[in-house]
């Protein structure tokens, strides 16, 4: 080794991660030519977006392909390709460090998700360490396309790495595998071919094999829909997502006006985010003329998209435009809202064509639409049509759409009512759909905590408003004649008004700035109080959510930022008997309604301090204990 020669380690969580590429994905092989081919691939296709925009001199007549060849004497496998190469500093930080280190659980979460399934390994990027799996030692040399001095690094996957200078190549990347005494096959011609022809179809430069070009370079989505085979459209969606699953579902779609397009969108089988992997990053592609301008685009779709894979192509785009003026140009911006509405669209349809595919696509992205309607005003109305959820009119977890709800709706019924609850059987127990039920008018379940949030930002759906059932003021739709006949009834039983009245006084008296009036209910049927939210655009939920956020608690003032009413029912025993307890002993009866209060906060989901909560209610039994 020369004097020029330096020796690195690697980075300790590199070190742990190439143990686990090298062990744990040991029966997934053919991953790592697949893995390489594709980041010669990616150098390709940045070099020819440099050409277009900087025009660089240096070895500009170096064709753009990539060649592999390998020797079945010595086994040894080489793939080169004529990409934008690497500098010693890129060589330095993208081959011994691993850039999603920073949280250290990296190689943790690695290791339990290659055992759990081989497909999860593409979305952590580990692609160029697969090498290891069947290699002895790698050998990369690679010179920038800005002319800079070539170099050479090599390594055996045992913690340390060495650089040094290295003189005569050409722009791009050559990588030297010398492979593993198990590992022989790779060495042949044959098997080479073979997992090119399976997995890497779709390389938009020629792949020659020992001088052969086994790809057919021609960008899928460019092509008729009658001529693509579902095989091909996987295996595209394997190459283009870097994905080891099926997609789910697809979307191909051509536009000529008002923007030429041609659209490939996938959905993929799994919610990574939910699979405690972190923030997906976008998977889109956008070309011009099938010239790949942005990979991974954060332009091309809004942010919750981001769990599509695919590719977008626009003739009208400028071939020349540069990464930085992507993000606030007209045409992108105009691209964009065409794609995203003819995707929602899409989803429509699909709901309406096979609803069980569809709920298995809701309950796995449905979050992501969710997202969609808090955080993008534009495109609202195409979301509402698309949200699910669970309601008193369906069976079990059944869920249903807005407009389904309000195709239900009864005659004189003039608002979407909704609950929040921690579940279906929590919720059908609480107070607050008592009349509900009693009425036969139907609720939505919100069991999501995120839900609430997405139906107060909706606001209405079909001009028709979304109430939740915990504000005050409610108004449900009239009773049909028996209904009132059994009110009238009911009502036989219910405390005089006077009484009721001067009750109510006296206990915002005792619960003083708890909350902000006390009311007789006329919602309720069996329960003797609840909570309703006085500020229309706050539900108990929300307040639940934003509490726990900020450290809210009932001993901050904060927490009682939103204003609430307590509804009591004046027909319930307890309230009644209420009424005759404050003449006879004011103290109990002071403390029983504090209990009251508490009792609703909590099947309301709000917080109670706890602890005075249970001291005064062993009081409450010890007395009747005695
Ligand atoms: P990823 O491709 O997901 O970024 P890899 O581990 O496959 O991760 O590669 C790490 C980085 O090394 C790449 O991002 C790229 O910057 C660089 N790299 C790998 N192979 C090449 C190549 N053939 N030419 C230029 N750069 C490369
Ligand atoms: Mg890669």
């Amino acid at each position: 080794m020369t004097a020029q020669t330096e020796t690195r380690q690697f980075q300790a969580e590199t070190r742990k991660v190439l143990d686990i590429v090298i062990n744990s994905l040991y029966t997934e092989r053919d991953i790592f030519v697949r893995e390489l081919v594709s980041n010669a691939s990616d150098a390709l296709e940045k070099f020819r977006h440099i050409s277009l925009t900087e025009k660089p001199e240096f070895d500009a007549h170096v064709p753009l392909e990539i060649n592999i060849t390998c020797d079945d004497k010595e086994h040894t496998l080489t793939i080169t390709d004529s990409g934008i190469g690497m500098t010693a500093e890129e060589l330095e930080t993208n081959l011994g460090t691993i850039a999603h280190s920073g949280s250290g659980k990296f190689a943790e979460e690695l290791a339990e998700a290659a055992k759990k399934d081989v497909s999860l390994i593409g979305q952590f990027g580990v692609g160029f360490y697969s090498a290891f799996m069947a290699a002895k030692t790698v050998t990369v040399q690679t010179r920038s396309w800005d002319g800079s001095e070539g170099h050479e690094w090599h390594s055996d996957g045992n913690g340390s790495y060495t650089i040094k200078p290295c003189e005569g190549l050409h722009r791009g990347t050559k990588i030297i595998i010398e492979l593993k005494d198990d590992a022989e096959e790779y060495s042949q011609k044959f098997t080479l071919e073979r997992i090119i022809k399976q997995y890497s179809t779709f390389i938009p430069f020629p792949v020659n094999v020992e001088g052969n070009k086994v790809n057919t370079v021609e960008a899928i989505w460019g092509r008729s829909k009658s001529e693509i085979t579902d095989e091909e459209y996987t295996e595209f969606y394997k190459f283009i997502g870097n994905a080891y699953d099926e997609p789910t579902m697809r979307l191909h779609f051509s536009a000529d006006a008002p923007l030429a397009i041609n659209a490939l969108l996938f959905v993929p089988k799994d919610n990574f985010e939910t699979l405690g992997m972190g923030r997906m990053q976008p998977g889109v592609n956008l070309y011009c003329q099938k010239v790949l301008i942005d990979q991974h685009s954060e332009n091309i779709l809004p942010e919750w998209l981001r769990f599509l894979k695919g590719a977008v192509d626009s003739e009208d785009l400028p071939l020349n435009i540069s990464r930085q003026s992507l993000q606030d140009n007209a045409l992108v911006m105009k691209l964009r809202r065409v794609i995203t509405k003819r995707f929602l669209k899409y989803l429509d349809e699909e709901a309406g064509k096979d609803n069980a595919k569809y709920m298995e696509f809701w309950k796995t992205f449905g979050i992501f639409l969710k997202e969609g309607v808090t955080s993008d005003f534009e495109y609202q109305k195409e979301l509402a049509k698309l949200l699910r959820f669970e309601s008193s009119a369906t069976e079990d977890s059944a869920m249903t759409s807005l407009q389904e709800y309000v195709d239900r709706m009864k005659e004189g019924q003039e608002e979407i009512y909704y609950i929040n609850g921690p579940s279906r059987i929590a919720i059908e127990n609480g107070p607050y759909i008592e009349m509900f039920k009693k009425r036969d008018v139907e609720i939505l379940y919100t069991l999501e905590p995120i839900d609430d949030f997405v139906l107060s930002h909706l606001g209405e759906f079909d001009g028709k408003k979304l109430r939740s059932a915990d504000q005050a003021d409610l108004r449900l739709p009239e009773s049909t004649e028996e209904e009132a006949e059994s009110t009238a009834e009911a009502s036989g039983e219910q405390l005089a008004e006077a009484v009721q009245t001067s009750l109510c006084k006296w206990m915002k008296e005792v619960l003083g700035e708890k909350v902000k009036d006390v009311k007789p209910s006329s919602r309720l049927v069996d329960s003797p109080a609840m909570i309703v939210n006085v500020d229309g655009h706050m539900t108990s939920s929300m307040e639940r959510i934003m509490a726990a956020q900020s450290k809210m608690g009932p001993d901050n003032p904060m927490a009682m930022a939103s204003k609430k009413d307590m509804e009591i029912n004046p027909a319930n025993p307890l309230i009644k008997k209420m009424a005759d307890l404050r003449a006879k002993d004011q103290d109990f009866a002071k403390e029983v309604a504090e209990q009251i209060y508490d009792n609703a906060m909590i099947q309301a989901g709000l917080l109670v301090d706890h602890q005075e909560m249970v001291n005064r209610n062993y009081r409450i039994l010890e007395r009747m204990a005695s």
